[in-house]
């Protein structure tokens, strides 16, 4: 999956789970966040993302470190935590979106229990396709491929939307922080 796949359901899971921040620049760092840790395993870090896919694309692995995470927010900001909870078991399940975002390319397989199993999961959509390159340049044939991916993962972030308006309008005056 590109990021443009990512991106619009990263934004839609942060769009239903975004708390009642009254700052739009609140809301946009937390929507930027969530678009951010859609790609997580994609980041291009060394000994991960692309460099690494059985480790970066690994549900053990990933699993492991959020279990961790988790674990020490727990310990280090529990009422925080708490507050906050469905942000992040929004986060979560965003980051876990990405690997069954990756098995839906026509063309993939991923590999995504190792170390312990080298099963591979396909579960192609026959329109979405990976990129020939990375671009830039920005040709034709990868136009095509954002383009499908846009019309395919719209819809969840207009749903969002509109799940999110109304949803509002049924529990008016949430203040700062506050989980709707
Ligand atoms: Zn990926």
């Amino acid at each position: 999956m590109t990021s443009v796949g990512h991106s619009l359901v990263g934004a839609s899971i942060g769009l239903v789970c975004l708390p009642g921040f009254k700052k739009i620049q609140n809301r946009l760092v937390f929507l930027v966040g969530f678009i951010a840790v859609a790609s997580l395993p994609d980041w291009p870090i060394p000994g991960w993302g692309h460099y690494r896919l059985d480790i970066s694309h690994s549900v053990i692995v990933n699993g492991g470190i959020m279990l961790g995470l988790v674990l020490g927010m727990r310990g280090l900001a529990g009422p925080t935590l708490q507050t906050y909870r469905l942000a992040v078991v929004g986060m979560l399940i965003t980051w876990l979106s990405h690997f069954l975002l990756d098995t839906l390319y026509v063309d993939s397989s991923m590999a995504l229990f190792r170390p312990l199993s080298d099963i591979e999961i396909s579960l192609p959509v026959p329109w979405l396709k990976t990129m020939p390159h990375v671009p830039p340049p920005f040709d034709r044939q990868i136009l095509s491929i954002f383009w499908y991916e846009a019309l395919t993962f719209m819809p969840f972030l207009i749903l969002a939307a509109i799940w999110r308006v109304r949803s509002r309008s049924v529990v008016p005056g949430s203040g700062d922080g506050s989980n709707t």
